[in-house]
């Protein structure tokens, strides 16, 4: 099993259908769980996926229409149940904390749930997160949303044949610098992933996806809705497809489809994007990231 891998718990955007559940999406990266807008029936989808509570280290909601957030109860509340033992961290737009405050204690219940709190405001927020940096840029929707990019720092993979050469061995390796490091290593490019949701085409949509090795990204609409689209702050297929080229995006996910649309049109989200390899995510897909770049790639 993969130890970066994308569960897809939801796939709807505002109204969910018999096929698709409310956004919603949990992001394993090695031993941490990123769970990202979960919309109304999360807890449920996640048993589905089998998902646990203790599986969850961060909440990261881009807005709150609640598409996006209307998990939240369910989630705080299973979190408190099953007694995770570690805090999960939470990050939100800070125009939405008296809309968090009431999804956080939208019930009664035994509230054991240690919920650190990061609510973001202004152009974005920087999160040290376990092995990764955490971002979030401003977006441009209705009402105040953030996207979301993580991102390893970079690395340098050890050479074994070099470091016998050399007689390195043990302790010897980590202590490594200059010139000899250079030998006895290559660079290791981080693994990045994106998550972009409701929001028209804007310069932070490519800030989010540069370069990334997974892009989720909404494409609620297609061509014959692009009005609608930049009325409503949202995105179509192929605005998604162009991101993806642009930014050298290495695996695109779409999702977050308007309820108008029935399976038969799924082929022309495909054909619109218009990008090698593109998945129309579907509620309970797991998707590897891909493969780690290697130097030069
Ligand atoms: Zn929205």
């Amino acid at each position: 099993m993969s130890n970066r891998e994308l569960f897809v718990l939801g796939t709807a955007s505002a109204v969910p259908t018999r096929r698709r559940n409310h956004n919603g999406y949990l992001l394993r990266w090695d031993g941490q769980g990123l769970l990202f807008d979960p919309g109304e029936g999360t807890q449920r989808q996640m048993s589905h996926a089998g998902l646990a509570a203790n599986d969850l280290h961060w909440v990261c909601v881009t807005h709150f229409h609640g598409d996006h957030c209307l998990g939240v109860p369910g989630v705080v509340q299973r979190i408190a149940r099953d007694g995770v033992a570690h805090p999960v961290n939470a990050v939100y737009p800070a125009s939405g904390a008296a809309y968090w405050e009431r999804l956080r204690h939208a019930a009664s219940f035994h509230d054991t749930a240690d919920i650190a709190e990061h609510p973001v405001q202004g152009g974005g927020a920087e999160l040290a997160g376990a092995g990764f940096t955490l971002t979030a840029l401003r977006l441009d929707h209705g009402i105040e949303a953030y996207g979301y990019r993580l991102a390893e720092p970079d690395g340098r993979t050890m050479l074994p044949e070099k470091l016998r050469e050399h007689g390195i061995r043990g302790p010897e390796i980590g202590r490594l610098s200059g010139p000899l490091l250079e030998e006895c290593s290559v660079p290791r490019p981080g693994q990045k992933m994106a998550f972009v949701m409701d929001t028209r085409l804007c310069d932070n949509v490519f800030a989010l996806a540069e370069g990334v090795d997974l892009l989720v990204i909404e494409s609620t609409f297609l061509d014959s809705e692009e009005r609608q689209a930049a009325e409503h702050g949202h995105l179509t297929a192929r605005q998604a497809g162009r991101v993806a080229r642009e930014c050298g995006v290495r695996r695109l996910v779409l999702t977050h489809f308007s309820e108008r649309y029935t399976e038969a049109d799924e082929p022309l989200f495909l054909e619109q994007a218009g990008f090698p390899g593109a998945v129309l995510a579907r509620d309970l897909d797991r998707i590897p990231l891909p493969p780690r770049r290697r130097t030069g790639d």
